[in-house]
């Protein structure tokens, strides 16, 4: 055998290798192309750093991660949530991806919400759901068994060692005491809005929300420092307030 041809069979052997992600062969076409290929599917939508939508409408939970809440109507938004949802978008949206599932396959398995739950691999040949847990995205996902729990669980121990990320708990007590809303009662209020809307009224105000919904403020400074700036400007409420 002639060296060249000795080189051409190892380059093929480490190529084999290196693409251990279960990398598919098939070439991908370009965005608008008509033809995706089997166990691809192409991102409409990040929804947040766990959830997609694929162009067929429906939903993918990312398995085996829990990243941060992004959107909860009532609660605030988690400590980088944010981070995390534009890492996916970049990463995700308008692009193929291919998805596979707990069990290895093509064969696409729903979790109990009806979205398809799966390992997502990028055009690159990496394994989404395992990026976000080694770069500190997201939780390694503990409340059900998964094929690869082992493996996430130790690729989060070396992420929590490194303290990055989710991890970095100087940054999440600093983003807290930010973002926390204050403890006022009812008494020592003097304004109040809605958690969704963060539409402010005065106390004495007859359109208030209802209890679940209120987050009381001693004042219209306060109020502001956690973007409530919006006012109930009618005669009863908001008029006149903060006019002069
Ligand atoms: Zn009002």
């Amino acid at each position: 055998m002639k060296l060249r041809s000795v080189l051409s069979v190892l380059s093929v052997l480490v190529l084999a290798m290196t693409t251990g992600c279960e990398q598919a062969e098939t070439r991908l076409p370009e965005a608008g192309g008509a033809d995706i290929p089997e166990g691809w599917h192409r991102v409409a939508r990040v929804v947040d750093g766990d959830t997609f939508e694929i162009e067929n409408g429906e939903l993918v939970r990312l398995l085996g991660v829990d990243t941060p809440e992004l959107h909860h109507s009532l609660k605030k938004v988690e400590y980088y949530a944010e981070t995390a949802y534009a890492f996916v978008r970049d990463r995700m949206e308008g692009r193929l991806v291919r998805l596979v599932s707990n069990h290895g396959t093509q064969e696409l398995e729903r979790e109990k919400y009806g979205r398809i739950i799966a390992y997502a691999y990028l055009e690159d040949g990496t394994c989404l759901n395992e990026t976000l847990i080694q770069e500190g995205y997201a939780f390694a996902y503990t409340k059900a068994s998964f094929g690869r729990k082992k493996e996430y669980l130790a690729l989060e121990a070396s992420a929590k060692a490194r303290a990055i990320g989710v991890h970095d708990e100087a940054a999440r007590i600093l983003y807290d005491l930010a973002t926390d809303l204050p403890v006022v009662s009812f008494e020592d209020s003097n304004f109040i809005a809605h958690k969704q809307s963060k539409l402010l009224h005065t106390k004495t105000c007859g359109q208030l929300p209802t209890e679940d919904h209120r987050v009381y403020f001693h004042d219209l400074g306060e109020a502001g420092r956690f973007g409530y700036t919006r006012l109930h400007r009618t005669a009863t409420c908001c008029a006149g307030v903060g006019d002069e």
